[in-house]
């Protein structure tokens, strides 16, 4: 269940039809033999399906999996408490932050995404040992179910109580992605439609099969976008994994991850007089902060030197909360 690797996930070139291997983070597709660079996106989270054995030919029912890979940070308030009681509340942000003790772990893990039982909860180590497709990719294929969003934020919940002792534990999300595992029915039986055997269901095949049948499918496809910037026409180059691309010709930046290109805002460091500089990228939020005021580096300082400790415990929360939306 848990791994460290990322995806591999095969698919044609859609303008000449070669085939090309990606990076499940990848989001440039390029192909080298008739040059087309497009960039992929979606609405909002990639769908990749794990292929079926060849030759069969009953319908292939995709079961889905979240794929969630990230960091999960937890947060305890324990050693807060006891220092609330013996510093009658005289400590700095910096302390503040030390008391609620903050450590994360790294996440990388697959769960089923429908309500049952009796489906293998997780696809294990397979989606890495097997070369993956985008949803769509081929009309034919099968039947998608849809998978279910409150699945996952129960999933992330009951971890949370499952580890103990926790105030808050917050999930910070490189890859949240959807894969699909074939299915289908033959003899009254449920096969795994890769080893072509029956899956283990407690005799209670039928009622999966009549889940499968009546589900709700899914429609999905990736959208390719041309790499041409939209004010001036441009090539736009960028990096296989980039989120942002910036036009080199009218100094533009977009973000082409929601199905078309948004501007974004952006400034760099005025550069010396040397070629060899290297840019890194950071994102820069703006945030507002209700209750009290906070528009200055005078209004932080003020509020952390300010007695009133009550609102300074507000103030570290209101900050922990905020990497939840990052
Ligand atoms: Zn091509
Ligand atoms: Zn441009």
């Amino acid at each position: 269940m848990v791994n460290g690797s990322n995806f591999q996930i095969e698919q044609q070139c859609p303008q000449c039809g070669a085939p090309i291997i990606l990076d499940e983070a990848d989001r440039i597709l390029s192909c080298k033999f008739c040059r087309t660079r497009v960039y992929l996106a979606a609405e909002d989270i990639f769908r990749f399906y794990i292929p079926p054995a060849e030759g069969l030919s009953e319908t292939i029912y995709f079961i889905p999996y979240w794929r969630i890979k990230g960091l999960s940070y937890t947060i305890k308030e324990k050693d807060m408490n006891r220092e609330r009681q013996n510093s009658l509340f005289s400590y700095s942000i910096s302390s503040t932050i030390r008391t609620i003790d903050i450590s994360n772990k790294y996440f990388d893990i697959n769960f089923l995404s429908l309500d049952s039982k009796l489906l293998p909860h997780s696809l294990g180590l397979r989606p890495q040992a097997m070369k993956l497709k985008f949803v769509g990719s081929n009309e034919s294929e099968g039947k998608f179910l849809k998978f279910s969003p409150t699945l996952r934020d129960n999933f992330i919940n009951d971890y949370q109580t499952r580890t103990g002792g926790i105030h808050k534990e917050i999930f910070i999300g490189e890859t949240a992605s959807v894969i699909y595992s074939p299915v289908y029915c033959a003899n009254n039986r449920v096969y795994d439609a890769l080893l072509k055997k029956p899956l283990d269901l407690q005799k209670r095949d039928v009622e999966i099969e009549q889940t499968l049948i009546s589900a709700t499918d899914e429609k999905w496809h990736v959208e390719f976008l041309p790499l041409l910037c939209p004010d001036c026409g441009a090539d736009l180059p960028g990096e296989k994994d980039a989120l942002i691309v910036f036009c080199d010709n009218c100094h533009t930046a977009w973000n082409p991850s929601n199905k078309n290109f948004i501007r974004v805002k952006y400034c760099a460091w005025r550069e010396a007089k040397d070629d060899n500089i290297t840019y890194l990228p950071f994102w820069q939020l703006k945030v507002k902060i209700a209750g009290f005021p906070l528009e200055t580096y005078a209004d932080l300082i003020k509020v952390n030197s300010s007695k009133e400790k009550k609102k300074k415990i507000i103030f570290s929360r209101k900050c922990l909360r905020l990497l939840k939306y990052l």
